[in-house]
């Protein structure tokens, strides 16, 4: 069931970088479920997403629809191609055929570490559009962009640019990820991120529409953990987290998935 408030259902998604290979991933996959079903989780209350590698999602796809498992599941990673001599990249179109629901498109680590700009953003965010597959739009500033230009000037330019050649309604759904975050064990505040988050959806409204804006669920991520989702998920314009890290420990991400047990929203 969607908040009352927002009409939107909160998304928890467990971003697992380069960990688990397949027999782990299905070993975890299924602890997880079995942790979330023993804690009686209402699925129509939040939704639990998981990005393993590549080399995971068969495993993960025939687990999850075999078991009937109420996981989704996405890829952390597609081409802007759809085929062709691109050695080494898949296509959103294999994704889409291994039943993945999301892709994470712009996550930091490949901006840094894989130079991808704010071109490849958009081209892979429109990829993922055309072979209905979900992106997660990654945008967030660094330590040195926060001090030089602010908390919002940075992601509010990423997704302009992500969004440009989109036109329309569009299902997407946004992770305001501050660099200086992740994985540092320092936060953002609930009030930076909802800060944020309100000038994210205005930038949706602007590019593709206020229906739009208003049913996109915007993301925290960066070192949230049991013990600061609560905080997080009070604010009217957060919808869920992205959660690297601490999605690897199931007790831990399980904890952060039911945070209407603990925080009473
Ligand atoms: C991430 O990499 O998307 C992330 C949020 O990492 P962490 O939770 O470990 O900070």
């Amino acid at each position: 069931m969607a908040r009352m408030t927002t009409g939107r259902v909160p998304l928890i998604a467990g971003n697992w970088k380069l960990n688990l290979d397949h027999l782990q991933a299905i070993a975890f996959v299924q602890k997880l479920a079995w942790s979330l079903k023993d804690a009686r989780l209402d699925f129509d209350e939040v939704e639990v997403a998981v990005f393993p590698p590549y080399t995971d999602l068969r495993s993960v796809q025939t687990l999850i629809a075999a078991d009937k498992l109420p996981l989704k599941f996405g890829a952390q990673n597609l081409s802007e191609h759809d085929s062709g001599a691109y050695t080494g990249e898949i296509s959103g179109a294999f994704l889409k055929a291994l039943d993945c629901d999301f892709v994470l498109v712009g996550h930091s680590e490949r901006r840094m570490l894989n130079g991808e700009g704010d071109d490849d953003v958009a081209a892979k965010t429109a990829a993922a559009i055309r072979h209905g597959l979900v992106p997660v739009i990654c945008v967030g500033e660094s330590a040195e962009d926060l001090e030089k230009h602010g908390q919002s000037a940075v992601p509010v330019a990423q997704l302009k640019a992500a969004l440009a050649g989109i036109t329309g309604a569009v299902d997407i759904v946004v992770a305001y990820e501050p660099v200086w975050a992740i994985g540092s064990g320092q936060a953002a505040t609930p009030e930076q991120a909802e800060q944020v988050a309100g000038q994210l959806r205005q930038v949706i409204a602007d590019a593709v529409g206020q229906d739009t804006a208003d049913s996109t669920r915007i993301l925290y991520g960066g070192s949230v953990k049991s013990g600061n989702i609560a905080g997080f998920m009070r604010q009217p314009n957060v919808d869920g987290a992205l959660v690297g890290g601490a999605s690897l420990d199931i007790a831990e991400f399980s904890k952060i998935i039911r945070f209407q047990n603990h925080v009473g929203v």
